[in-house]
C-alpha cells in the first residue's frame, strides 16, 4: 500500500520543506488582538449555510486571546482550573468516548528511556488494582460458570472467556487464529446492490484439517451470516465481534484432512475506506454515479466475506460477481465468462487466482473505462470514471516500462495475464497493490494536459512502489504484520532503484534524500519502534504503516546495497524471491539469501539485525588527532533525559578526505560494531567528511575542529563535496541543535555557505529547516524573533528568490527548486512574488482558465489569490467542477490556506462530512490549516469536537488518523499547549490514548519547548 503520508509528503513536498505562513494579516491579526468572530452570530458572505456554522471553537478563543503559559501553575490544581478556564470538558468526553470491547495495550519497547511521572504512577496502580480484582473474581467463580462446556486451551487467557454474540462461550481466546486449519481455496459468489449498497454473498471455503481439533475460528465482521453449511450439513455459527472472528464447534475430533464450509450471508457496503465500500462521483454532465470497490489491507476482507484473513493463509479464489449490465466489474484475475440472468443482470466470473492472502483480493463494480497495451504476455490496462478516461495514457506508459524493469531485474515474469491499474474516485491510501487489480486515488495515476514532470513524479513513484510489490509483497509475503517492513521498505526501495533507472529524467534522487531525512527525524523519538515489532491488536497492525516500515525500511536498504559489492544486492534480492515464491517469510530468511550471496567479510544477517531489532538510529561521533580518528557510537535520542540505553548498531561507516571526496571511487569504509573504535589514517588528511552522499541512516557529530575545517572548505568551494553530502551537513547540524549538542550558533556559521549553493537538494534542506523554526516563533507569537528570521531567509535566499522564472520549466530539480523558493517567497509577501503571481491568476482567469499556469507554480499563484475574497470564489468554484485531480488538489490548498476564519471552519466541515469536498482529502485540510497561524487553533478545537466522528472515517491507528494528529499538535510549543493536548489524548480512553502516535505528538511537542528554551538566547543574539 502506498500511504498518504507518504503521498503528502510528495505531494505537497515543496510546502513541507519551504513553507513561511506568516504574513501581514497573521501579524496584525495577533497584534491586535483578535476579536475572535462569534460565528453562531454572524451570518458570513459566500458559500457557507447558517446551517452549517453550528461548531463553536472554545479553547482557541481563549488561546488565541492570549492565555499565555505563565498564566499557568505547575501544580495538579491551577491545571484543573486551567483546564475549565480553557472550556475544556474532558471528563465528560472520556465517559462517552471510552470503548467498552477494547483490548488495546502497548507493551513498552525495550531500551525505552521514559521515566513516569507521578500521575502516570497513581494511574498505574489504579488500574493493576482493578485488574487483580478482575482477575481474582474471573479466578475464584467456580469453573465454566458461564456455559456448560469448557474450552481446552493453554492460553494465559484462559480464565478469560469470551462470550459470543448469542451468549454462548466462544471457543477461541486468541486474537490470531488457531494454526490446526487452513484455507485451501475460496469460492466466492458476491452480489452487490449499488442502489440500496448491500450486498449479498456465498462462500464455500475448501480447508485442510492439519491437527485433529474440535473447532473452525476464521474472521468476519459487520456481516448477516442466514445460512451455514459444513461437509453439507446446516451448522450453528458463534460469532465474537470484538475480534471479529466466528467459529463453529464439533462434538467431536475433526480427522486431518480436508472439508467444505459454506456461508451465505448480506451486509451493508463500508461507510469507512475499507472493507467493500461505496464511492460516488458526479460527472461532468452533474449526474451523480456510484461504485463499489475494495480496499482489504490490512484487516478489511474479513467485512467483505468470511475468510481466514492472515498474511500467512494463503491459498486460491475463484471470484464470481453479479452486476446490473450498465456496470463492468473487475477482480484480480481476467474474467473467463458472463451469463445473462434475469431482470437485466449479468454474472462475470474470473479465473482462478494464483496462490495469495486474502489482504491482496480485490474486486470492483463501476462505469469505467481503460486503455491498454501489452508487455511480454501481460495485458496491462488503466481504469478511469469515462470523463477521465484521455489522462490515462502516461499512467500506462510508465507501467509499460516499469514492468519490463522488474520482469528482467528480478529475474521472474510478473506471473499473471493481465495488471489492471484504475483510479477510484474517493480512496484514502495513496494506492493500493491487489494482485492483477491495482487501485489507485485518481491523483495518484492520472496525468491532465498541464501535469508538470512534479505531477508525473509522483504518478510515477506510486506506480513503480506498487508494482514492486507484486513481486515484494503478492509474490513473498510476510508472515505476520511485525513484518510489514519487508513489503513496504522493499517497494518503497525498489520504487527509487526503479525510477532511478528508467525515468532519469524525474530527479528521484533528490527525493529519496528528503525522504530519509524525514524518517531520521521521526526515528529519533523515543515513541518510534524498531523496523521489526511485536504487533497482535488491529490498532497495533494499523500503526504499523508509518514512517519506520516505509522510509526507515527503505533507507537501511539503500545501506545494505551501497555496503555490498556491485550486484550482489540484486542477486541476493533474486535467490529470496525464488525460494520463497509463494509463501511467507521474516526477515531473517531476507538476510539469509543476501548473505548467502554476499563475498565480503562481513555477515549481512548479523549486521542487519542490529538495525531491524533496535528502535532509533546511531549519532556517530568523530574526534581526529592527526591521523588518528576515535569514533563512537550512541542512540541519537531526543527528549533523552535518563536515559540508559546501550543499543549497538553495526554501522557500516563510510568516508572521503579532502585529497578525493566527490566521485564514487573516493568513498572508504570502515565498519564500526563496538561503542568506540580507533581508525588510523594512512596519511595526513585536512577533513574527513563520514556517510559519504547520506547513504548510511546514521547522524555525523564532528569536533569544533572538524566542522571547522568542513564549513571553511565549503565556503571556498561549494563543490568539493557532492550535493547529497551539502543538503546532509546542513540537516545533521540542525538535527545536533535539536538534541543539545551544538548551539545554533554553530547552524548559522555553516548557513553561511548557502549564498554560493546552487543545488537543490541543500537549499530546499535548508528553507524547510528554517521553516520549521519560523513556523514555532510565529505560533509561539515571538513576532520580534520571526520578522528577524524573514529578514535573515530574505538576506540568504533573496537573489535566488528574484532570479527564478515564472514561466513553463521542463526540469524537476529546477521545479523543485523554484517551487519551494516562490511559495515562501509569496508567503513572506515579497512583492515581486505577490505581483506575478497574481499577474498570473488574472491571466489564468481572464482566459477563462484556458491560460497555463506552470503547475509547479499553481499553488503558490493560486494561495496568493486566495487571500482576497473574490479569488477564493472562483477556486471554490474551479474546485468544483475541475476533472483534473492534481489541479484539485492544489487548489483546496489554496482554499485551506486562507486567513479568514469562517472560511477555514467551513472546509473543515465540508470535508470531513464529505458534501462538497471529499472526505478523503480531510487530513490534507488540517495539515493545510495547521500551518497558518490564523487556523491551527482552529483546527485543533475541530479534531476534539469531531473525534467520534473523524475515527468513524478513519480507523484508530491508520495513517490517516497519524497524519491529522501530528499536524494537529506538531506547531505547539508552550506548556498550555502540551497540557490541552495531553488532555485530550488521555479522556479518548485505551483506544485513543495508547495510540503512538499520540506519544509522538506529546513527544514533539516537548522537544519544540526544550528547543526553544534553549535556544531563543541565541536567536535573539544572531539572527
Ligand atoms: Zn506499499
Amino acid at each position: 500500500m502506498e500511504s498518504a503520508n507518504h503521498l503528502d509528503h510528495q505531494e505537497y513536498g515543496a510546502i513541507e520543506r519551504a513553507p513561511l505562513p506568516r504574513n501581514m494579516i497573521e501579524n496584525s491579526m495577533f497584534e491586535e488582538e483578535p476579536d475572535v468572530v462569534d460565528l453562531a452570530k454572524e451570518s458570513p458572505s459566500y458559500p457557507i449555510d447558517s446551517d452549517d456554522v453550528v461548531y463553536e471553537p472554545r479553547t482557541s478563543r481563549l488561546l488565541v486571546r492570549g492565555l499565555g503559559e505563565n498564566d499557568l501553575d505547575e501544580d495538579e490544581e491551577d491545571y484543573e482550573s486551567s483546564a475549565r478556564l480553557l472550556g475544556m470538558s474532558f471528563m465528560n468526553r472520556s465517559s462517552n468516548q471510552r470503548s467498552a470491547s477494547s483490548s488495546y495495550t502497548r507493551h513498552q519497547p525495550s531500551g525505552s528511556c521514559s521515566k513516569p511521572s507521578a500521575k502516570t504512577m497513581v494511574v498505574g496502580v489504579l488500574i493493576l488494582v482493578v485488574l487483580v480484582s478482575l482477575f481474582m473474581v474471573i479466578y475464584f467463580v467456580p469453573g465454566c460458570t458461564f456455559t456448560r462446556s469448557c474450552p481446552k486451551t493453554n492460553s494465559t487467557m484462559e480464565r478469560i472467556a469470551p462470550i459470543s454474540t448469542s451468549g454462548e462461550l466462544f471457543p477461541w481466546t486468541e486474537l490470531r487464529l488457531p494454526s490446526s486449519v487452513h484455507p485451501v481455496h475460496y469460492d466466492i459468489s458476491l452480489h452487490p446492490d449499488l442502489n440500496r449498497m448491500t450486498f449479498q454473498g456465498s462462500v464455500s471455503i475448501k480447508v485442510e484439517v492439519l491437527h485433529e481439533t474440535k473447532i473452525i475460528v476464521l474472521h468476519s465482521s459487520d456481516m448477516n451470516i442466514t445460512k451455514a453449511t459444513f461437509q453439507g450439513k446446516v451448522v450453528h455459527v458463534l460469532e465474537y465481534k470484538p475480534w471479529q472472528q466466528i467459529a463453529i464447534k464439533f462434538p467431536e475430533d475433526l480427522e486431518k484432512g480436508p472439508y467444505v464450509l459454506n456461508l451465505d450471508y448480506t451486509a451493508n457496503f463500508s461507510n469507512s475506506y475499507d472493507g467493500f465500500y461505496n464511492s460516488s462521483y458526479v460527472d461532468t454532465t452533474g449526474t451523480k454515479r456510484v461504485l463499489a470497490a475494495t480496499q482489504f489491507e490490512p484487516l478489511a476482507a474479513r467485512k467483505a466475506f468470511p475468510c481466514f484473513d492472515e498474511p500467512a493463509f494463503k491459498s486460491t479464489f475463484l471470484i464470481k460477481i453479479t452486476r446490473e449490465s450498465k456496470y463492468i466489474s473487475l477482480s484480480n484475475m481476467p474474467k473467463v465468462k458472463t451469463t445473462d440472468l434475469k431482470n437485466d443482470l449479468q454474472e462475470d466470473e474470473f479465473k482462478e487466482s494464483d496462490i495469495m492472502s486474502t489482504y491482496l483480493v480485490a474486486f470492483i463494480v463501476a462505469e469505467f473505462s481503460s486503455y491498454s497495451t501489452t508487455v511480454s504476455n501481460t495485458t496491462v490496462s488503466v481504469y478511469a470514471v469515462p470523463d477521465k478516461k484521455e489522462q490515462v495514457h502516461y499512467a500506462l506508459e510508465a507501467a509499460a516500462k516499469l514492468l519490463k524493469f522488474y520482469n528482467k531485474f528480478f529475474e521472474i515474469d510478473y506471473p499473471l495475464s493481465k495488471l489492471d491499474l484504475v483510479a477510484i474516485p474517493d480512496f484514502l491510501a495513496g494506492a493500493m497493490e491487489n494482485w492483477g487489480l491495482i487501485t489507485f486515488r485518481e491523483t495518484t495515476l492520472l496525468v491532465g494536459n498541464n501535469s508538470s514532470p512534479i505531477d508525473k513524479q509522483l504518478v510515477t513513484s506510486v506506480i513503480a512502489h506498487e508494482l514492486a510489490h507484486q513481486w515484494f509483497g503478492n509474490l513473498v509475503t510476510m508472515r505476520w504484520w511485525n513484518d510489514l517492513w519487508l513489503n513496504e521498505g522493499f517497494a518503497t526501495y525498489m520504487q527509487y532503484l526503479s525510477i532511478d533507472t528508467v525515468f532519469p529524467d524525474l530527479d528521484i534522487d533528490t527525493e529519496f534524500l528528503n525522504v530519509r531525512f524525514k524518517a531520521l527525524a521521526k526515528d529519533a523519538l523515543n515513541s518510534s519502534h524498531p523496523v521489526s515489532t511485536l504487533v497482535s491488536t488491529p490498532e497495533q497492525v494499523e500503526e504499523m504503516f508509518d514512517s519506520v516500515s516505509y522510509e526507515k525500511g527503505a533507507s537501511i536498504l539503500l545501506m545494505l546495497n551501497a555496503t555490498l559489492k556491485d550486484g550482489e544486492f540484486r542477486k541476493g534480492v533474486i535467490e529470496y524471491l525464488q525460494k520463497y515464491n509463494r509463501s511467507n517469510t521474516e526477515s531473517e530468511d531476507l538476510w539469509n539469501s543476501l548473505s548467502q550471496v554476499s563475498k565480503q567479510n562481513v555477515s549481512v544477517s548479523e549486521m542487519m539485525n542490529t538495525w531491524t531489532v533496535h528502535k532509533g538510529f546511531p549519532l556517530v561521533t568523530v574526534k581526529r588527532n592527526g591521523t588518528q580518528v576515535t569514533l563512537s557510537q550512541e542512540h541519537f535520542l531526543l527528549n533523552a533525559e535518563n536515559c540508559t540505553d546501550n543499543s549497538l548498531w553495526h554501522i557500516p561507516l563510510t568516508f572521503v578526505n579532502d585529497s578525493c571526496s566527490v566521485l564514487s571511487s573516493c568513498k572508504q569504509v570502515f565498519h564500526l560494531k563496538d561503542k568506540t573504535a580507533i581508525l588510523k589514517l594512512p596519511g595526513p588528511v585536512k577533513w574527513l567528511k563520514f556517510n559519504f552522499r547520506s547513504d548510511g541512516f546514521y547522524i555525523v557529530h564532528y569536533d569544533v575542529e572538524g566542522w571547522r575545517a568542513l564549513i571553511d572548505a565549503l565556503n571556498v568551494d561549494v563543490n568539493v563535496l557532492p550535493y547529497e553530502d551539502r543538503a546532509a551537513l546542513i540537516n545533521n547540524l540542525f538535527a545536533l541543535s535539536r538534541l543539545g549538542k551544538v548551539s545554533f550558533r554553530q547552524v548559522l556559521n555553516l548557513m553561511e555557505y548557502i549564498r554560493n549553493e546552487t543545488e537543490t537538494a541543500p537549499l530546499t534542506e535548508a528553507l524547510s529547516q528554517l521553516g520549521q523554526i519560523y513556523r514555532l516563533l510565529d505560533k509561539r507569537s515571538e513576532l520580534n524573533l520571526a520578522s528577524r528570521m524573514t529578514s535573515y531567509i530574505d538576506d540568504h535566499f533573496g537573489s535566488l528568490m528574484e532570479s527564478q522564472s515564472w514561466k513553463l520549466e521542463i526540469s524537476v530539480s529546477k521545479m523543485t527548486l523554484r517551487s519551494a523558493l516562490l511559495e515562501m517567497a509569496c508567503s513572506l509577501n515579497r512583492l515581486n512574488c505577490t505581483t506575478q503571481a497574481k499577474h498570473l491568476f488574472d491571466q489564468w482567469v481572464n482566459s477563462n482558465k484556458t491560460f497555463q499556469i506552470p503547475s509547479d507554480l499553481m499553488r503558490t499563484v493560486f494561495k496568493v489569490a486566495a487571500l482576497t475574497d473574490d479569488g477564493w470564489d472562483v477556486l471554490l468554484n474551479s474546485y468544483k467542477h475541475s476533472i483534473y485531480d492534481s489541479e484539485k488538489r492544489k487548489t483546496l490548498e489554496a482554499l485551506a490556506s486562507t486567513q479568514d476564519v469562517r472560511k477555514i471552519i467551513w472546509i473543515l466541515q465540508k470535508s470531513l462530512d464529505g458534501s462538497e469536498i471529499q472526505t478523503q482529502e480531510f487530513p490534507l485540510v488540517i495539515h493545510t490549516i495547521c500551518k497558518n497561524f490564523a487556523g491551527y487553533l482552529y483546527a485543533w478545537d475541530f479534531l476534539k469536537e469531531n473525534w467520534e466522528k473523524i475515527t468513524q472515517k478513519f480507523p484508530v491507528g491508520s495513517f490517516a488518523i497519524q497524519s491529522i494528529i501530528m499536524s494537529a499538535t506538531s506547531q505547539f510549543s508552550t506548556k498550555t499547549h502540551l497540557m490541552e493536548a495531553q488532555n485530550f489524548f488521555s479522556s479518548l480512553g485505551a483506544k485513543g490514548s495508547q495510540m503512538r502516535i499520540v506519544q509522538e505528538a506529546t513527544e514533539t511537542i516537548k522537544q519544540n519547548m526544550r528547543w526553544m528554551e534553549s535556544n531563543l538566547g541565541t536567536l535573539q543574539h544572531w539572527l
